[in-house]
């Protein structure tokens, strides 16, 4: 984009004062570790945070243009716009700046399928033909909003990925994309929560052609196509891809997606692609742990520029303080000269504060005066793989950004740490969707506590601190001193509660910020006294409260005594909040029960509030009670279970944030006379194949779930554990599953039907918090995120 910002306040109806600034990009994002040349910094009133709050930062990082939804107090040579509301305005501006676009704007809409359609139709782009498409999943309100303000007016393709959750959201994506063509991708049950039936959300999605001269769709989706057929038989151009020759591709899903990019290219006028240049598009940039105690950052297969930007923020964000490496290899196909792209490139990374920077390819090797940070350069991926230099590794965050001919697989393999087969992936996008669920539950301006206690849950420690603190929960809980000082020493700068505050940790707890929970007059008086070695005042400690569990806190008769203490050391410590913890709010049985201790609550907890000189914030409701009591919210709710997936009940609109797998390591071939493992307990009835895989009781699986108790799955199929589970691994049987080989995943336990932590808590008698937490610190965590 390219507006002075008088002209956004004409566009966009909003009110200019200040210097007259042109701007080029939009940042929206105060954390965005890249600043562009000239920045509009858009802040926004959010449900959860107030971006205003960052406009003096942005500031003295030199932006001078904003873009705000209430007056702020003006700065020198700054200018600002007022709107009512920064997204419609962003939508207005994005809308005209679509207008003034001469090329074809394509918009791709679709349950699933979206990204890879768009990724391959950038893939097999004739030579020569610039493009552009929206990075990553950047396809919400907000997000197709800044794709298109993205556009920089020369390209022949402007590919636009538009998603809805929600009815009503695809008009005004139309309006603003105004797409001249629309391409369909499969219409699956994905994002269905919102929506009464597929026809509904079908019908939503429709809206996106609604003024586009040409429809692309594929005929083996229903009721996509039948509805289509009929609501726009007249004054569109239909495209249906089934007829197209597609890629060849195994599955069908992948094959029919490559239809849809034959017949683009068709309704382009441009000669059939050359399928020969797709790539697997990875979805998701991995996070996982490297050699030599590194931290990879895994984007292989991506390298636009636009999406360069995205994954320098994310590597800033994941290394957490650690020193940064960036490894790219040249950018193919963007459409610009060396010279431009190249520049633009060292700008960003530059500007990103990219600690050293290794170059992979001829054109980068040519370019390397332009890098001013610490650097190499490399011919080929193989030639740095002969000679990788451990400086560019070792202790260091590192993105591994390659295009398709650069096999950076093999980088990949080479870098990453894999000591142990079995990992737990941890979907980071599903965290945040069911944080977003619970929200969505909690009254206006209810706070919350994520319980990050037992390394989240099982989830791993850091990775999902980092994700709440970037979400902006109020206060993170962990169960022991140590657990906290961990995040601390790892960055984690927000307010963080301990639940199991000893005496023997206090010293840690002051030296770390950390905020204990106060649940006797002893422990009160032994962190008053570390406090004050410490040399603080007005400490925050969460007092607690008894109201039925029983185990620690406060009971009623004790609250005079209390009154008195917390006066007389009112200078040392601070009571930030007052809390309970019920014992039964997932058991409807028992909600006579749960409501007693609501009252008791609200009485005890007033009777302190009233007490104290100061305002203190009151929460007793943890997962089960957000969606059960609404009248136990208070001023803030503790959301644990809730947050990786499950509900007190089975809850579909939740997502399960994990999965355990491992990895085929023999085969065998057994006749039923034989028997399987110790004791002999694997007793055959038939010929049978087993596998064994690396993951035993020692890793976290429950021994009674040996003899058949329980079944991993192997390409999809339940392979049941033969015999008893040993201390490294076991043995599963795969006699019905075709075409097993070493080296094939087994899923433990994930969140496809039958296989979940439910269903595994439901074999053992136990509750899914005890699978969660079980799986051993040995076994490696894996992050996933978009
Ligand atoms: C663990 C815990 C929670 C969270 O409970 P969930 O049922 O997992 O939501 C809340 N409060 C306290 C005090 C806890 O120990």
């Amino acid at each position: 984009m390219n507006y002075t910002l008088s002209e956004i306040a004409r566009i966009c109806g909003g009110t200019f004062t200040g210097e007259n600034r042109r701007v080029t990009e939009v940042v929206t994002d105060s954390r965005s570790c890249g600043m562009p040349a000239a920045p509009l910094f858009v802040a926004m009133c959010g449900a959860r945070h107030d971006s205003h709050d960052f406009v003096d930062g942005m500031y003295a990082r030199g932006v001078r243009a904003f873009l705000v939804e209430r007056p702020l107090d003006e700065r020198d040579g700054a200018g600002y716009v007022v709107v009512g509301n920064a997204i419609d305005a962003l939508q207005r501006l994005a809308a005209d700046w679509r207008r003034r676009f001469g090329g074809t704007v394509v918009g791709i809409t679709g349950s699933n399928g979206k990204t890879v359609v768009k990724e391959w139709i950038a893939q097999t782009a004739p030579d020569g033909v610039k493009l552009f498409r929206s990075p990553r999943s950047y396809n919400s309100q907000l997000g197709a909003a800044l794709s298109l303000l993205m556009i920089e007016g020369d390209e022949r393709f402007a590919l636009i990925e538009a998603g809805i959750s929600q009815p009503g959201e695809m008009a005004r994506l139309e309006r603003m994309i105004s797409p001249d063509v629309v391409l369909f991708t499969s219409l699956g049950d994905a994002h269905q929560e919102h929506f009464a039936s597929v026809e509904e959300k079908c019908a939503e999605k429709l809206l996106l052609a609604l003024h586009a001269p040409k429809i692309i769709y594929h005929s083996a989706y229903e009721p996509l196509t039948s509805m289509l057929r009929e609501v726009y038989a007249a004054g569109h151009e239909l495209h249906d891809a089934a007829a197209e020759a597609g890629g060849g591709l195994a599955d069908a899903a992948s094959e029919r997606n490559s239809q849809l990019v034959a017949a683009f290219w068709r309704v382009a006028g441009e000669p059939a692609p050359d399928f020969g240049r797709l790539q697997r598009v990875a979805m998701r940039l991995e996070v996982k742990e490297g050699i030599n105690d590194s931290l990879l950052v895994d984007d292989a297969y991506n390298s636009d520029i636009n999406s360069l930007a995205i994954a320098l923020d994310y590597l800033h964000g994941v290394a957490a303080g650690r020193p940064t490496t960036l490894i790219l290899s040249d950018i193919l196909q963007s459409g610009m000269d060396d010279d431009e792209l190249y520049a633009r490139v060292a700008a960003m990374v530059a500007a990103a504060g990219v600690g050293r920077f290794v170059g992979i390819g001829p054109k980068l090797q040519a370019q390397a005066e332009r890098f001013v940070c610490d650097k190499a350069f490399y011919a080929s991926t193989d030639d740095y793989l002969r000679r990788i230099d451990r400086a560019d590794i070792a202790g260091r965050a590192v993105l591994l950004k390659g295009n398709r001919d650069s096999r950076f697989e093999k980088l990949e393999h080479a870098l990453s740490r894999k000591s142990h087969t079995t990992v737990l992936e941890v979907d980071l996008d599903a965290m945040t969707h069911n944080l977003n669920y619970f929200r969505s539950h909690l009254r206006p301006g209810v706070r919350l506590v994520a319980m990050v206690k037992a390394a989240s849950y099982g989830a791993g420690d850091f990775e999902v601190a980092q994700l709440l603190q970037h979400q902006g929960v109020d206060y993170l809980a962990v169960a022991f001193a140590d657990e906290g000082v961990l995040l601390r020493e790892r960055g984690i700068t927000m307010p963080v509660v301990v639940l199991n505050a000893d005496a023997d940790s206090f010293d840690a707890m002051a030296a770390n910020r950390l905020e204990p929970e106060i649940y006797s007059l002893r422990s009160l008086h032994e962190f008053a006294a570390a406090v004050e070695r410490y040399g603080e005042q007005r400490y925050p400690i969460h007092v607690k409260l008894d109201t039925g569990m029983h185990r620690l806190g406060f009971v009623e008769e004790e609250l005079p005594a209390l009154l008195d203490a917390l006066a007389r050391c009112g200078r040392t410590v601070r009571v930030a909040s007052v809390f309970a913890h019920f014992c039964t709010s997932d058991d409807p049985a028992q909600d006579d029960f749960t409501r007693l201790q609501i009252a008791r609550f609200d009485r005890m907890s007033s009777r302190i509030a009233e007490a104290l000189p100061y305002p203190v914030l009151r929460h007793t409701a943890n997962s089960a009670a957000i969606e059960r009591f609404p009248e136990a919210q208070y001023d803030m709710c503790r959301l644990g279970l809730g947050l990786y997936g499950f509900g007190f009940e089975h809850n579909a609109a939740l997502r399960p944030v994990s999965t355990l797998r491992t990895r085929i390591v023999q085969i065998k071939r057994l006749a039923p006379t034989e028997t399987v493992g110790y004791g002999r307990a694997g007793v055959l009835s038939r010929p049978t194949v087993t596998a064994t895989v690396p993951i035993g009781y020692a890793d976290g699986l429950d021994r009674h779930l040996g003899c058949g108790a329980w079944s991993m799955r192997v390409k999809g199929r339940p392979a049941p554990i033969v015999g008893r589970v040993c201390m490294d691994s076991c043995m599963i049987d795969v006699t019905d599953i075709d075409g097993v080989a070493e080296g094939d995943e087994a899923v433990v336990f994930s969140p496809a039907a039958g296989n979940t932590p439910e269903a595994m808590a439901e074999v053992l008698g136990t509750i899914p918090y005890e699978i969660l937490t079980s799986v051993a610190g040995r076994v490696k965590r894996i992050y996933l995120k978009e």
